[in-house]
């Protein structure tokens, strides 16, 4: 069984390309998916310089270059899968994922995230031609928490939960992967999401949130557990979690965005059944990518 990371970015907090392999094999993990994050500059908080080298390398497109994946996958090719999404707002923006599909082989649209609303026209535009080329789209969405001009590097990405429903029920031939605060945050059926980007430790998961909600209805809508964000939504109420995964055991893609085996202690600790954790850990991303052509 194959273990794949279905949320990474190259060169991110400190790793080249030999720490990450060497974080990998420490981790147990066959593959990982290596994402960009195309947005300009004036959109992210420069504090991410000091994870992301994007500015030396003279970066004009956002924090993760498509060539930083590109050159991981080029040394590397049997250990990742490339991931490039470009801006959607770029007027060039099918023709840019359609060359690193074509040209490049990248399978993955993501990562998403933009200050924009994700069921924009340019954005529902790149999501069709991403379904049309087989690649799972992966958003990252947060709430906007600015409230005044005074603090203008609190960031908001994506919109709200509502957005999703849109984007889900605009683009059904689109398989897309919900990752972030303000994604996980509905996995309970209570107003934090108003409020905070990552929830209490000990607050309860209500039954009922819109994560399920939205899981059952749209067959399209896939869960990235990666970051804090999806861990913490896990790590709330272990028997919630469990009926979670089993409700959705197809749909649900083990993920870090991060070097640590939190993600993976969690799956382990759950102790579920030895088939949905196979498909967690990494069947269910190497069915989504079966049918990538
Ligand atoms: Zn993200």
């Amino acid at each position: 069984m194959a273990v794949i990371d279905a949320h990474n970015h190259p060169d991110w907090h400190g790793h080249d390309l030999e720490r990450f392999l060497a974080n990998m094999d420490a981790n147990g993990i066959d593959r990982c998916w290596l994402l960009s994050w195309e947005c300009p500059a004036h959109e992210y908080s420069p504090h991410y310089q000091q994870v992301l080298p994007a500015a030396l390398l003279g970066s004009t497109t956002g924090p993760v270059p498509f060539t930083r994946c590109l050159s991981y996958v080029e040394r590397c090719p049997e250990r990742f899968v490339l991931g490039y999404c470009p801006d959607p707002r770029r007027p060039d923006a099918c023709a840019a994922l359609r060359a690193a599909h074509d040209i490049y082989g990248a399978r993955v649209c993501g990562e998403l995230k933009c200050r924009m609303l994700y069921d924009n026209p340019d954005a529902l535009l790149l999501f069709r031609c991403a379904g049309d080329l087989g690649m799972p789209v992966t958003f990252h969405l947060e709430y906007n928490r600015r409230q005044s001009h005074g603090d203008p590097w609190t960031e908001w990405w994506g919109g709200g939960i509502d957005n999703i429903e849109r984007v889900l029920q605009a683009c059904p031939n689109t398989n897309f992967l919900g990752h972030a605060p303000g994604f996980w945050l509905h996995i309970s059926n209570d107003d934090l999401y108003q409020r905070v980007n990552y929830p209490p430790a000990d607050a309860p998961v209500v039954p009922g949130g819109r994560l399920e909600l939205l899981m059952r209805k749209y067959s399209n809508l896939h869960c990235d557990i990666s970051a804090g964000s999806g861990f913490l939504a896990l790590n709330r109420d272990h028997d919630y979690t469990r009926r979670f995964l089993a409700e959705f055991q197809d749909r649900v893609l083990f993920a870090r965005d991060y070097f640590d085996s939190r993600h993976a202690d969690l799956i382990r600790t759950l102790a579920l059944p030895a088939a949905v954790s196979a498909k967690i850990l990494g069947g269910n991303a190497e069915r989504l990518l079966a049918d990538t052509h």
